[in-house]
């Protein structure tokens, strides 16, 4: 008998009970491992991943969890290979396993670089600046996020058992949540297998990671406001499961990535003969064959102007001609089996579905040849290309789904019908547009990116980059509108904020700062004893100020700086036509003059722990400041960063300038590196 799969439960392996359901082999049929939950504790689970977990993994800081996240990256990296092997018993070839599996790991190390660039060295995240709500200042708001206080459920999909995994543990891990992860039972075990090895890293806290295959037995019972469910399969099952009375009753957070209608575009101009043309029929190939079409982006429907209809069908039944079906460790291969017979079954039986309202005009034969394989023991399908003559008047070509290398061709007459079309999907995960024209692109855009989640416009230009209609980017937000779940997942620290709860925080500015370590207007102003330039990394105080001697700006400056620069615009140069210009009575100081002065009446020039000034943030001119007038410069240390070990921090100054009547003359934020007190001791 085949070994069963182990479930991680409260950081040991347990078998579940009973013999469990064989699973067999995409390929050849023969079985791979027995799956079973039973008898598993869920409700001392979720309590596990709570009490164990979540405290864990908050005791971290982002940037903690961002390193986590990378060393986990490159552990799984030097092991994929064992990964790869078994990802063929789930008919997966050589470069389907590659997007399931780098393309997983990938996603690690894109949350983990992210966190660490955009999200502070802290506990606490702030959304956005304040909110000035008084008069005088005294009284502020805040949003800020904190990471939830339950455990990320995460169900997944057949299809893409490790990709699908890490996509939603790198932001749920990012945000402090831990996860109780099920796979979808027929390629549990390859999900299983790279649990195994994120758990022999130990990179993870304790209780960070659960995982269990089968069914998830009495786990929503005991859900409450603090869990958190990632959904990833049917529309079916998404709504089944979003109707749990605890899902409701304790408002669970839902994420739904569900079936998807997507479609290709392709545009009047893109006639045959031109590279968009061609382009549109490798992209619809690609789609349609690799993972087998088991692919919740591929494209189903295939939109195209209905004069050429007849030449890109023609086109693609060509193309497919030449795919090579077969056992996808052969590297001879270019689409390997579905991910089981039960599965193919389906596929098989939606293709009839299909065949009601549109002809089959390639494939959709169970008589095909497959390369060192058994057509009848493994999962083959024969990629199946529809066309339908009246795709406004046919329901099924949009809402039936075929899970395999099966896609239908939609004439269409003029671009309104092309939208109305695309919108006939009811919502989906993405929708590609292949034109060189870019009028087409944005008027086809803005009639359809209502219903869509991620929408890419292909031609000439970037077609060798381009990354292609079906992947999905952990930069980018993926999920859909309606039909394909009305979720949202990835999308850098979009992705990981659904993890954590937003609240508006109010308060006195001093009160505020001390919360979230971001010194807001109005908060205390910190003597520093000494230029906080001589200022270590450690010694350096949130609210830390300097307030610089004014310093007259004259005439000479501006003619000076102008000269100097070769910036002579007519405002800081021509008195009469500076003062026909609205804002300026007549000839004003550059802006630029007036951050390089700024910056020469607080820079403390010997040498010290400030390294360099890397940039300046949200630069706003607000008065303009005429020869004669004054400045001075209040600077205060905003907000530090500490870099891991590298021997800095980044130190973040409000600095703002004012004039003789305290007006603001300029306000802005300067971004340094300061050292570390080992750095600078060890540099002295
Ligand atoms: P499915 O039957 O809905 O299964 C999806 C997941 O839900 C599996 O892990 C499944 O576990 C689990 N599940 C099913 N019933 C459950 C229940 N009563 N309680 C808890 N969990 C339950 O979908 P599928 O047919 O396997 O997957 C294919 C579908 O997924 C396609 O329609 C595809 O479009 C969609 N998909 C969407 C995305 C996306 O990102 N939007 C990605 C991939 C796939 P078991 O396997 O153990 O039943």
């Amino acid at each position: 008998m085949t070994n069963k799969l182990g479930n991680l439960v409260l950081d040991r392996w347990v078998e579940g009970d009973g013999d469990g359901t064989t699973l067999a082999s995409a390929v050849n049929g023969t079985p791979v491992a027995r799956i079973t939950s039973e008898g598993l504790d869920f409700a001392g689970m979720l309590q596990h991943a709570r009490n164990i977990g979540g405290s864990n993994l908050r005791r971290m800081t982002f940037h903690e969890r961002g390193d986590m996240l990378k060393s986990l990256a490159k552990y799984l990296m030097e092991r994929k290979e064992e990964i790869y092997a078994l990802s063929t018993e789930t008919g997966a070839t050589r470069s389907d396993s590659w997007v399931d599996i780098d393309g997983g790991i990938s996603t690690l190390f894109v949350f983990s670089s992210k966190g660490r660039r955009e999200m502070p060295n802290d506990h606490v995240y702030l959304d956005g600046p304040p909110e000035m709500l008084s008069r005088n200042g005294t009284f502020v708001g805040q949003h800020i996020y904190t990471p939830k206080l339950g455990a990320a459920v995460h169900i997944n999909a057949f299809n893409f058992p490790c990709w699908g995994m890490l996509e939603k543990l790198g932001p749920t891990l990012m945000a402090g949540v831990p996860a109780i992860v099920k796979p979808a039972s027929s390629t549990a075990y390859l999900a299983e297998l790279m649990v195994r090895q994120i758990n022999a890293s130990g990179l993870l806290p304790d209780g960070a990671l659960q995982l269990v295959c089968g069914g998830v037995g009495d786990l929503f019972d005991y859900l409450n406001c603090q869990d958190t469910i990632a959904f990833t399969g049917s529309k079916s099952t998404a709504e089944f499961l979003q109707q749990h009375p605890r899902v409701i009753g304790e408002s669970v957070a839902f994420t739904a990535e569900t079936d998807s209608l997507n479609a290709s575009i392709l545009g009047p101009d893109a006639v045959p003969g031109t590279p968009e043309f061609d382009l549109f029929i490798k992209e619809v190939v690609r789609e349609m064959t690799s993972k087998a079409g088991q692919k919740c982006t591929a494209i189903r429907r295939i939109i195209a102007p209905a004069a050429v209809a007849a030449d890109l069908t023609a086109a693609l039944g060509n193309a497919l001609g030449d795919v090579r079906i077969g056992n996808p460790a052969n590297r001879d291969v270019d689409m390997g089996a579905l991910a089981s017979q039960g599965q193919r079954d389906e596929v098989r039986d939606r293709v009839r579905e299909l065949s009601q309202q549109a002809d089959v005009v390639f494939g959709g034969s169970d008589d095909f040849d497959v390369v060192d394989a058994d057509v009848d023991r493994g999962a083959f399908f024969m990629p199946t290309l529809l066309h339908c003559d009246k795709p406004l008047n046919s329901s099924l070509v949009h809402s039936v789904e075929a899970f395999g290398p099966v896609s239908t061709v939609l004439p269409y007459d003029g671009l309104d019908e092309a939208i109305e079309l695309a919108r006939l999907g009811e919502g989906s995960l993405a929708c590609s547009i292949v034109t060189n024209d870019n009028a087409v692109a944005r008027e086809l855009i803005l009639g359809t990116a209502a219903y869509h989640g991620r929408m890419l416009v292909i031609n000439r230009h970037c077609a060798a980059e381009s990354t292609g209609h079906g992947s999905p980017l952990p930069h980018l937000v993926h999920g859909g509108p309606g039909r394909a779940g009305g979720g949202e997942e990835m999308g850098g620290v979009r992705g990981i904020k659904h993890y954590m709860q937003r609240t508006a925080i109010q308060g006195d500015p001093q009160t505020i700062t001390a919360i979230g370590n971001r010194w807001t207007h109005g908060a205390d102003e910190i003597d520093p004893g000494v230029h906080p330039f001589r200022k270590t990394f450690e010694q350096l105080a949130i609210g830390d100020t300097l307030r610089s001697e004014p310093r007259e700006v004259t005439l000479d400056d501006i003619e000076h700086f102008a000269e100097f620069t070769g910036d002579k615009f007519y405002a800081h140069t021509d008195e009469e036509a500076a003062a026909k210009n609205p804002f300026f009575e007549g000839r004003v100081a550059h802006g630029y003059l007036i951050v390089s002065l700024a910056a020469g009446l607080f820079v403390e020039p010997a040498f010290g722990p400030v390294l360099a000034n890397y940039g300046v943030d949200d630069l706003r001119f607000l008065t303009p400041l005429n020869h004669g007038d004054t400045m001075a410069v209040r600077l205060t240390c905003k907000q530090k960063t500490l870099r891991g070990d590298s021997g800095y921090g980044e130190v973040r100054w409000d600095a703002e300038v004012t004039n003789q009547d305290d007006e603001v003359v300029a306000s802005y934020d300067v971004l340094t590196m300061v050292a570390t007190d080992e750095h600078w001791a060890s540099v002295q």
